[in-house]
């Protein structure tokens, strides 16, 4: 059995890459690989659904364990992908899903190469701007820092695989998906090719 595909989707905090890492989920054959965080459980969110909540002190025990694939701080959080799983789900041959920033997204890239990063933009700086302020989550001032965190995030853009405009939401999950079947179409093509006698 061949491995599973490990697809990374990254994007500013308003881009709308939560909804369309939702939307893939619903439709395609792909595996949500659920992270772990010390941050606050948010209104909505559920405990080992959204994220595995847990605190400093667990999350540095688990970083010195080994248990943490990548990790970063966001925001003075710690936010990590648990090792086991996703390279288990890999190896069974599911397609995995990480939605994360950018720093562990390089960090996956550096250690999986043929992991298919995907980098979500908005159409406008003012549209990211009104999101954040529409989606009312934020203070003022944290508005403006996620603004100034988008920047050296985009910055990072060009060292993905693929870059996608979330300028009409379902097109941009068409685009998405559509890497994703193409990655597929690839990696089983090749495996035949692998599997030929010649
Ligand atoms: P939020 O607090 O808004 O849920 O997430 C903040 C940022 O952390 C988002 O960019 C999200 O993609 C990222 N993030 C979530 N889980 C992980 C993870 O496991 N590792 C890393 N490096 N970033 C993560």
């Amino acid at each position: 059995m061949s491995r599973g595909i490990l697809f990374v989707m990254s994007g500013p905090s308003g881009t709308g890459k939560g909804t369309i890492c939702e939307e893939l989920l619903k439709t395609e054959d792909i595996f949500l690989s659920v992270s772990s965080t010390t941050r606050e459980i948010r209104k909505g969110e559920v405990d080992g659904h959204t994220y595995n909540y847990t605190t400093r002190e667990n999350f540095e025990r688990l970083i010195a364990a080994g248990e943490m694939l990548e990790y970063a701080e966001y925001n003075g959080n710690y936010y990590g992908t648990p090792r086991r799983t996703v390279e288990e789900m890999l190896s069974e041959g599911k397609n995995v899903l990480l939605e994360i920033e950018p720093q562990g997204a390089l960090k996956i890239k550096s250690m999986f190469p043929e992991a298919v990063l995907v980098f979500v933009l908005p159409p406008s700086m003012a549209e990211l701007k009104k999101r954040l302020i529409e989606r009312g989550r934020e203070t003022e001032e944290q508005i403006k820092e996620r603004m100034d965190a988008a920047k050296w995030e985009m910055e990072q853009s060009p060292k993905y695989s693929y870059v996608v405009v979330n300028d009409e939401l379902q097109g941009c999950v068409n685009e998405v998906a559509d890497i994703l079947h193409r990655r597929v179409k690839d990696s089983n093509f090749v495996d035949k090719l692998l599997r030929e006698n010649y």
